[in-house]
């Protein structure tokens, strides 16, 4: 049996590696470090958390990534064990003691019977003569192996930065304020005519708007992470700061739009929201790219009305960044149309954060295992924290014949968003939701299924190759 070569031993080479090992594959795992240096990593430790120690909420009933890390518990996953076992204090959150954490990755890894660590670069398309790899070389990918990468898949399918706008629940729009129209009703391909969801400013709105970004805080940036800016994809506060009229003139132009509720009134500026996944439950704030600080850009967004209550999926952002267009490269297995040896893995991939990083290890190291010994293991159910984040990144939503517009394709946190939508019913006695109360039902809805429709796939990834 032929071994499974993994590159890059950080948050999602180390699952892999691990979990293919577990199943019984022979893994050789080749992490550049110490040999080779990144720009953010300080150590020769696998799994080295190069920024915050935190791996966000631990609350799997209400919490999307705290789902996920269960469902990693529930998969035997390496990082959630070394995670649970180094933690510290930080209320809900699963916030670790970093160099126990990798440590205990590292050594775990080190010991394991299967599995080989080659402390190399690999500086080129991988050899011929490996017949089952996995790429999880990170944000930072060398640039050796990155300039190998976009001669594979091609100019438009390699991102060295992401330009991220932000994206809001749907369901937590205003729609008594914001309208379904697009530019002029134009329908584009597979579009309707009513496209986008409009929020529209008067004069007084759009004048505190700007003055409000002018004199937001803006996230800091090493030297090294500074991101050059190009025309047409310049973030807001940049906007604004070149002048007052320039975002009207911009992304906020109100030409083309009528607002149905007061028709004779023009709009002084207009903000635009577009679907952003097939399911209808994601809207992206069209041309909203911005370098904001997080906490700030929630109280700025929520100046526009309509979106006065947004829940967001994600904030905007801007940062070094190298991933690929996995919607456009990769099949639904994870496997790399133009060369299916290859699987990607981890942040390369289009996904955001440690623990969306290491769960598509997990889950590439068991469809590596399960094919060198010639099991067929599925891809986990789109109704999973695994599965619905997977299938953002490969596209597999988009399978839903309903969907064919446009699609920004920017790294993507776990989040409600990307499940399937249930319905709840209130409870018996009922006669009407209060406060929060559909919300945490709808959420707990959601987490049960997950766990529930896990239960196989978790099992069959557990089986040893030799069994
Ligand atoms: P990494 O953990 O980066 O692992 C990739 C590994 O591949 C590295 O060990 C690297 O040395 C190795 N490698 C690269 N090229 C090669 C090659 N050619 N051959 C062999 N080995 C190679 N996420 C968060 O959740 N919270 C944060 O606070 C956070 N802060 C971040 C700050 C910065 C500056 C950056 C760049 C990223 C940050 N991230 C953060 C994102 C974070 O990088 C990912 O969440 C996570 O580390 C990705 O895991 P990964 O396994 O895909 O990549």
């Amino acid at each position: 049996k032929h071994p499974i070569h993994v590159i890059g031993g950080g948050l999602a080479g180390s699952e892999a590696a691990w979990q293919a090992a577990e199943a019984g594959a022979q893994v050789i795992l080749h992490e550049m470090r110490p040999v080779k240096a990144t720009d953010a990593h300080e150590t020769d430790s696998l799994a080295e958390l190069v920024c915050s120690n935190s791996f966000r909420s631990d609350d799997h009933e209400q919490n999307a990534v705290g789902l996920l890390h269960e469902e990693m518990r529930r998969c035997g996953s390496l990082i959630m064990r070394a995670a649970d076992q180094h933690k510290l204090p930080a209320g809900g959150a699963l916030a670790v003691d970093r160099h126990g954490f990798s440590a205990a990755v590292t050594e775990a890894v080190n010991n394991h019977p299967n599995i080989t660590i080659e402390r190399e670069e690999v500086a080129g398309w991988p050899p011929e003569e490996w017949q089952n790899v996995i790429i999880a070389t990170g944000p930072l990918t060398s640039p050796a192996l990155a300039e190998a990468i976009l001669a594979k898949t091609g100019e438009d399918s390699l991102a060295f930065f992401d330009a991220i706008a932000p994206i809001v629940h749907y369901d937590s729009i205003n729609h008594d304020i914001a309208w379904k129209q697009s530019r002029y009703d134009k329908a584009g391909p597979g579009g309707t005519g009513a496209d986008y969801l409009n929020c529209p400013m008067d004069r007084d709105q759009y004048y505190a708007f700007i003055e409000a970004l002018k004199s937001a805080p803006l996230h800091e940036f090493k030297d090294w992470e500074k991101v050059p800016y190009f025309d047409g994809c310049l973030p807001i506060e940049v906007m604004a700061e070149r002048g007052p009229e320039t975002l009207r003139h911009g992304p906020m132009k109100p030409v083309g739009l009528t607002n149905p509720r007061n028709p004779t009134v023009k709009p002084y500026a207009i903000v635009q929201l577009r679907q952003d996944n097939a399911l209808g439950t994601l809207w992206n704030m069209v041309g909203f790219q911005t370098k904001m600080r997080y906490g700030v850009q929630t109280e700025i967004f929520r100046m526009i009305p309509g979106l006065e209550n947004a829940q967001f999926a994600r904030l905007g952002g801007l940062h070094r960044n190298t991933f690929i267009n996995s919607p456009k490269v990769l099949r639904p297995d994870l496997k790399l149309k133009a060369d299916p040896r290859i699987r990607f893995a981890g942040q390369v991939t289009g996904v955001e954060g440690y623990v969306e990083s290491a769960a598509v290890g997990l889950i590439t190291g068991r469809l590596a295992a399960a094919e060198v010994s010639g099991r067929d293991l599925p891809m986990p159910p789109v109704t999973t924290a695994l599965g619905a984040l997977v299938a953002h990144i490969t596209g597999g939503h988009l399978e839903a014949e309903s969907y064919s517009g446009a699609r920004s394709f920017q790294p993507m946190n776990v989040n409600f968003g990307l499940f399937p939508p249930v319905s709840v019913s209130r409870p018996e006695g009922v006669s009407r939701w209060r406060g929060n109360d559909k919300v945490i039902a709808k959420r707990r809805a959601i987490t049960s299924r997950a766990l529930a429709d896990l239960k196989p796939w978790a099992e069959a990834g557990l089986v040893p190759a030799e069994a």
